[in-house]
């Protein structure tokens, strides 16, 4: 089964008299334990791309299945539990409630998902993600990489079959935005996790295993095992 896969998806915004086209005929299949860099040049369809592969907003015409689970179709509540349960997100800004601790912040999603609260497994992402001597510290007291890192603990610790990263190194320095890389490269080489991970960066596509090309919603292209360098061409 496939951990992605969007059929001749269309999202179009706007009004009858004034469309817009935000995804075109988007077909795709990712296979677990894969990992998919998205570019294309703003406007292009990466976020609406992430929002319906993610079950965040229902395409217009088309279906989406995450492993193998239609989500076309299903009720905004069902939508809600599935995303809990199967589905994590990073964010480019991080999203971690200021107000918790990173030990809170990282067991948060397992709770939500109506799971035992579990420490052996939490600390263990924190330990995975450099994080071990920072739990009781919150958000605010932690470097760009560091919040990040908590936020890629939160995003693994349900255990989910795909990770949706929007821009996870669009607000770090060059050596946090490689830590992060290398955390979600290694989530994919060691625990099968599958990624789709929009990004800018060609140094950024260069740790996925493939890239697809977005452009005016329509794909433009894939290309297999990327470098920094044919990524910018
Ligand atoms: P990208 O993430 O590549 O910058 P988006 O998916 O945000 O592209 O946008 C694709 C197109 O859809 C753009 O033309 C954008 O203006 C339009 N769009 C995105 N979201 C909305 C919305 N909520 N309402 C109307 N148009 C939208
Ligand atoms: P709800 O707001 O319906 O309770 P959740 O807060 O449970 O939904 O969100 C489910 C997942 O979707 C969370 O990981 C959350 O961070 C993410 N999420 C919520 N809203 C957005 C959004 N607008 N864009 C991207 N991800 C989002």
């Amino acid at each position: 089964i496939e951990a992605l896969r969007l059929e001749s998806v269309d999202k179009v915004y706007g009004t009858e008299d004034n469309p817009v086209r935000a995804l075109d005929s988007v077909t795709v299949g990712l296979a677990p334990g894969s990992f998919t860099a998205i570019m294309g040049p703003s406007g292009s369809g990466k976020s609406t791309f992430l929002q319906c592969a993610a079950g965040l907003d229902q395409p217009t015409r088309g279906r989406v299945f995450v492993d193998g689970a239609e989500l076309t179709g299903e009720s905004e509540t069902a939508l809600t539990k599935f995303r809990r349960q199967r589905i994590g997100f990073v964010f480019q800004q991080f999203n971690l409630m200021p107000t918790l601790t990173v030990y809170q912040n990282v067991t948060l999603p397992l709770r939500m998902a109506g799971k035992r609260s579990d420490r052996d497994r939490t600390t263990a992402m924190l330990r995975q993600v450099g994080l071990a001597d920072r739990m009781g510290h919150r958000p605010s007291e932690l470097s760009g990489g560091q919040q990040q890192r908590a936020a890629i603990a939160r995003a693994l610790v349900t255990d989910p079959r795909v990770i949706f990263a929007d821009e996870p190194t669009g607000a770090l320095d060059t050596k946090s935005a490689r830590d992060v890389l290398q955390l979600l490269r290694s989530s994919v080489d060691h625990l099968g996790q599958t990624v789709v991970m929009v990004t800018h960066d060609p140094v950024a596509a260069s740790y996925a295993d493939s890239v697809m090309f977005l452009a005016d919603g329509r794909s433009a292209g894939t290309l297999d095992k990327p470098t920094a360098e044919t990524v910018a061409e």
